[in-house]
């Protein structure tokens, strides 16, 4: 049995997974998929996903091929759909949780709390409390008053001192702004932590979502190793946990990733004993595992200009284009006006405007794209939509993107 079927097994069997409905795809079989989904619910023109779990296994297949010292702990904002959650655990991930709702969501899947990290470096008492009470004993922190929150809530929590990265990689999103202790602020922390009585296991940073530039975790990783070396030099415990975080996305920048973060641990970790390096991908595992299928609910014509409404938009999955930087793009399906040629093959295409249903003219998700005529009651496919789509939307106006239902099928 090759290790692919028993991933296939292991998810089919998942907490969240099993149960539903799982539709294998064959080759170039999600069109297919999402045209008879569009054709079994004829009245009904919601939106909605479909997770190909073929993808998350050859993710997960290829993470571990590349850097299998480096455990990944999903990081569950990203998209925290059951499903996909559950997937993920049943092929070995920790999980990087942020809230007590993030904890309880993976903790209902049967996760045992030693695999989660609170990686939130700013907590809500009452969370830091849940997070006491269900044995959840890893967090990070940069501040002193994080400090004083823990030891009061929860002293037998372990800490990893949260750092700014001194590069934010040309990230897409940078963290840097927001988090992470700079360089003067280490052996202060450090001894008011050892003051307090915590314990600080090790080093985490962020060098920002959808890093462009792989050299940032190699200057990272450097700055990790001077946080153990002056931990060191301060007399504590010694530290033995290095989490490098996320920012890695599909293709050549994940791959480049790949081979920096092997090579600088390398260099300045050498075989250090005892060293375990986490990490937590968010965007990594979801952005190609999820695709939308959205209606057409409206059209207007004005000279060769072609607008259309969809029943998805800025406030809903395609919140990723404000606040998540991203690009998206369209297939057309026309299910309704042109049944024998549904993609649309060889037809003329028109400069078109793609609205999303708000009220609101920032609810435009596409100008200037290339789109053959359509019609009311025809959809639009975009690709490539699980990172940071259902998870940041709202239900602005009334169009409720909580209420988008995911599809779940396997492609090999
Ligand atoms: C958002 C976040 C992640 C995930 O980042 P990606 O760029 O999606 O990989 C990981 N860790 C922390 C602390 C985060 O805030």
């Amino acid at each position: 049995m090759g290790s692919s079927t028993k991933s296939l097994q292991a998810v089919l069997g998942a907490p969240g997974v099993k149960g539903k409905k799982v539709t294998n795809l064959s080759k170039d079989g999600l069109t297919e998929f999402i045209l008879s989904k569009i054709s079994s619910k004829q009245d009904v023109k919601d939106p909605f996903y479909v997770m190909d779990l073929g993808v998350v296994v050859s993710l997960m297949d290829k993470w571990i091929r590349t850097v299998p010292s480096v455990r990944p702990f999903y990081a569950v904002k990203c998209n925290p759909e059951p499903s996909f959650l559950g997937a993920l655990a049943a092929l070995g991930a920790g999980f990087d949780c942020a809230s007590r709702a993030e904890m309880e969501a993976v903790l209902a899947l049967g996760v045992s709390p030693d695999r989660i990290v609170y990686a939130n470096p700013c907590k809500a008492e009452s969370h830091i409390k849940y997070a006491a009470s269900v044995g959840v004993n890893l967090t990070t922190f940069d501040s002193r008053n994080e400090i004083e929150k823990i030891r009061r809530w929860h002293p037998k929590c372990a800490l990893l001192i949260r750092l700014k990265a001194p590069d934010d990689g040309g990230a897409r999103c940078p963290l840097g702004p927001k988090y992470g202790a700079l360089p003067e602020e280490i052996t202060p922390l450090l001894e008011a932590a050892n003051a307090a009585r915590l314990m600080v296991s090790g080093v985490s940073f962020h060098v920002g979502s959808g890093a462009t530039q792989s050299r940032a975790y190699h200057s990272a990783i450097g700055a990790a190793k001077n946080v153990f070396d002056t931990a060191t030099r301060l007399g504590m415990p010694r530290m033995h946990i290095l989490n490098v975080g996320g920012g890695f996305t599909v293709g050549h920048q994940y791959d480049d990733a790949a081979v920096t973060i092997k090579s600088s641990i390398k260099t300045y970790f050498g075989d250090y004993p005892g060293l375990m390096v986490i990490s937590e991908p968010g965007r990594f595992f979801a952005e190609t595992s999820f695709t939308l299928a959205t209606n057409i609910i409206g059209k207007r014509v004005r000279g060769d200009l072609r607008e259309y409404w969809i029943n998805d938009g800025i406030y809903g999955s395609m919140n990723c284009i404000l606040y998540d930087h991203a690009t998206v793009m369209a297939t057309p399906l026309a299910c309704s006006s042109n049944r024998a040629n549904p993609t649309c093959r060889g037809m003329k295409t028109y400069a078109s405007t793609v609205f999303g249903p708000t009220c609101d003219a920032l609810d435009t998700l596409l100008t200037g794209f290339q789109l053959p005529e359509l019609q009311v009651n025809d959809w639009l496919v975009f690709p490539n939509m699980g990172a940071y789509t259902a998870s940041a939307g709202s239900n602005f106006n009334g169009f409720k993107t909580s209420a988008i239902s995911t599809y779940l099928a396997f492609s090999n």
